[in-house]
């Protein structure tokens, strides 16, 4: 006899719908060897992590039966005094991913309503549905978010505001002097996350200084990573900068071992090498200007990106799926973001070596060739 579970489940988990990930399925694997592809999908960095960060790891394997240290005092003092900062403002989870839920299961329910652009990073929408909150969702402006727009809709109710800065798949991003504006006109009591997963890409002059307007906004929650420029996507860890009440809350939410053991010594190394960073971010500059110079050249419009992606518009008469298929026919994998992100024609791709950024281009140019 079927079952029927769906009945019983919390409301807001019933709406939700999978995260899909930016891997190809299985059954694709006729049409390329997908472990053989170029997968410029994920916005992983493909120079992947610092050789100091595996040296690290091979090193820390033989305690894999022993339980990670569940404070993770020696990361969070690494990250405090890597940001100058007190390491009771730190929060460390499973990827950012699991800081974003574990925000969102302490402050929403359904009694309450969180803000987010259009086009934003699809994790403040199930996170927020999930908690069975309000979702409140404001009109982009240029694909960016319009923060005047996102602070028009706040209620009574609402709890969170959440900017992801730069906008995952968009690239777009806000200054310092409009999130400042912004935090300025907002009540207090509303936590305002800022995601920034791309922190330590963005070369831009203006973008904002958080960890100084925390100085004057103690609401003010600053998320980051380890899945990107520190190439350690794979092991999941990522952060939250915040009032040290704010991490009190967290500490009581999250699981006992929330960040596992090769994770924190990772990510400890991993903060010791920032020639890496350095390096990562150089070459992530120059792919940008190359990615964005090579898409022009074959009349493909790209959305400004500080990030280390693009996004760009798919030239008639292909589509979005068409492309997706003609790419890994030569092997190359990009990420659909049309029906996820309701952005329709848009696709984005993770910005790569010059080596692997020209092949992307030459097979996106034959795409475009055989389709003419
Ligand atoms: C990739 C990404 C994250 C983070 O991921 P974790 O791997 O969970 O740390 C968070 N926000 C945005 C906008 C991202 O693109």
């Amino acid at each position: 006899m079927a079952s029927s579970f769906m009945g019983l489940v919390n409301p807001g988990v019933a709406g939700l719908a999978p995260y899909i990930p930016g891997r190809p399925a299985a059954e694709l694997e006729n049409v390329f060897p997908l472990d053989k592809a170029l997968n410029l999908a994920s916005n992983e960095n493909t120079l992947g992590p610092s050789t100091k960060v595996l040296r690290a790891v091979r090193a820390a394997t033989g305690k894999m039966h022993l339980y990670p240290d569940g404070s993770t005092h020696d990361l969070r003092i690494a990250l405090a005094e890597h940001y100058g900062v007190g390491p009771e403002r730190l929060f460390t989870g499973n990827g950012s991913n699991d800081v974003l839920v574990l925000l969102a299961q302490s402050f929403l329910s359904e009694r309450t309503s969180a803000i987010y652009s259009e086009h934003a990073f699809v994790v403040y929408a199930l996170a927020t549905q999930m908690c069975g909150a309000k979702s409140l969702v404001a009109k982009a402006r240029a694909w960016g978010h319009d923060l005047q727009a996102m602070s028009a809709l706040v209620r009574d109710d609402t709890r969170m505001l959440f900017i992801a800065n730069p906008n995952n798949p968009t690239g777009s991003w806000v200054t310092h002097g409009a999130l400042h504006t912004l935090l300025k006109a907002l009540p207090r009591d509303i936590l305002v996350v800022v995601d920034e997963a791309y922190y330590e890409y963005v070369s831009v002059d203006d973008y904002p200084d958080c960890l100084s307007l925390q100085a004057d906004f103690p609401n003010l929650v600053i998320t980051r990573s380890f899945s990107k420029i520190y190439g350690l996507a794979g092991l999941r860890v990522g952060y939250a900068i915040a009032d040290p009440e704010i991490v009190g809350v967290l500490d009581r939410v999250r699981q006992p071992f929330n960040v596992n053991q090769l994770a924190q010594t990772a990510a400890i190394a991993a903060l010791q090498d920032q020639e890496h960073v350095v390096d990562s971010r150089a070459m992530n500059s120059a792919g940008l200007v190359q990615v964005v110079k090579g898409l022009g050249s074959l009349g493909v419009s790209a959305l400004p990106s500080v990030g280390n992606f693009v996004c760009f518009e798919v030239p008639k008469p292909l589509t979005e799926e068409r492309l997706y298929m003609m790419l890994l026919e030569r092997g190359v994998i990009i990420r659909m973001v049309g029906k996820v992100y309701d952005m329709p024609g848009y696709m984005r791709v993770t910005v790569s070596t010059s080596a692997d950024n020209r092949v992307f281009l030459r097979a996106f140019g034959q795409c475009i060739d055989d389709a003419a």
